[in-house]
């Protein structure tokens, strides 16, 4: 069975827009390095600002020096309200330096340290908007309290600040990673599984139970065509499953216009 998320990721856009009270807020996402994914990624949230009556602007910059500068200066800036980093960086970059630069009241991505701790402390404010789309699509279909969770996935970016939300609405996350034993013992014994491995048809029927709940976050792509990290055809037929293309990549956007609108709140703009 398919998980809609499109009708998700709508609400929330909605509500978003509904929130801004008209207010044109701005969103810069800052692009170091030619990685392709990132440049096709940041065009396509700016398109999604516009359309939704924002704006979006990318700046690119050459080196982790130039970066910080630019990040000083936007943080400065009365005219931006949210600040994005585009991931992976460039080798050489200092993540945790580029992370903590970004004012936390700006920080659209939850990635400041600040922000992460208070995800930590169990305060979500400006949280890190995959793990958050995880959370919300989650939360449309089930009740997450008592649930088992396996998160294949450790990174900062999607596992880790997951297991958090997950221990807030008091599931209890098991996080697996490459190092991982007996991994189909886990996933098997799992009421929902959240797959973000970066490797077609990493998770197969066989892993998973008939009324198992999987979140596919992965993104490959296979014969030019988009595809996650799960056996979508296989296990669509006995479980629930979130789609890829437009299952949980449409929602995390939908997350970030949220968390745009959110900063703009906590600066006192609207
Ligand atoms: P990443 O940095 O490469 O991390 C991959 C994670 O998978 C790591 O924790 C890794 O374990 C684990 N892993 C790799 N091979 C494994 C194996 N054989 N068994 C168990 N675990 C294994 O990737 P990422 O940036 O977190 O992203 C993961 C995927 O999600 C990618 O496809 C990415 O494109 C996608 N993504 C989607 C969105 C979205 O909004 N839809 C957002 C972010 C990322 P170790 O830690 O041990 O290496």
């Amino acid at each position: 069975m398919i998980i809609n998320c499109q009708n998700l990721a709508e609400k929330i856009k909605e509500k978003a827009v509904e929130d801004a009270h008209g207010e044109k807020l701005v969103l810069h996402a800052i692009l170091a390095g030619d990685d392709e994914a990132s440049i096709v990624y940041a065009k396509s949230k700016i398109k999604v600002l516009r359309e939704l009556g924002f704006e979006g602007k990318i700046d690119r910059v050459s080196s982790e020096e130039e970066m910080l500068k630019k990040i000083e200066e936007l943080n400065a800036r009365d005219d931006v309200h949210g600040i994005m980093v585009e991931f992976p960086l460039p080798k050489g970059y200092d993540a945790i330096k580029v992370r903590s630069a970004i004012s936390p009241l700006k920080d659209v991505d939850g990635m400041n340290p600040v922000n992460y701790g208070y995800l930590l402390m169990g305060d979500e404010i400006m949280t890190p908007n995959t793990p958050r789309a995880v959370i919300k699509i989650l939360e449309s279909i089930t009740e997450l309290k008592g649930k088992d969770v396996v998160i294949i996935n450790r990174t900062p970016v999607v596992g880790k600040p997951l297991a958090m939300m997950l221990l807030n609405r008091h599931a209890t996350p098991t996080v697996c990673h490459s190092k991982t034993k007996n991994l189909k013992e886990k996933t098997k014994n799992a009421d929902i599984v959240v797959v973000a491995v970066g490797h077609a048809n990493f998770l197969t029927a066989d892993m998973v139970r008939d009324d198992t709940i999987v979140i596919d976050v992965g993104i490959n792509v296979v014969d030019g065509k988009l595809r996650g990290d799960a056996d979508f055809e296989e296990i669509e037929k006995k479980a629930k499953i979130t789609p890829v293309p437009g299952g949980v990549g449409a929602v995390t956007t939908a997350c970030m216009v949220e968390n745009l609108v959110k900063a703009a709140k906590l600066q006192g703009i609207i």
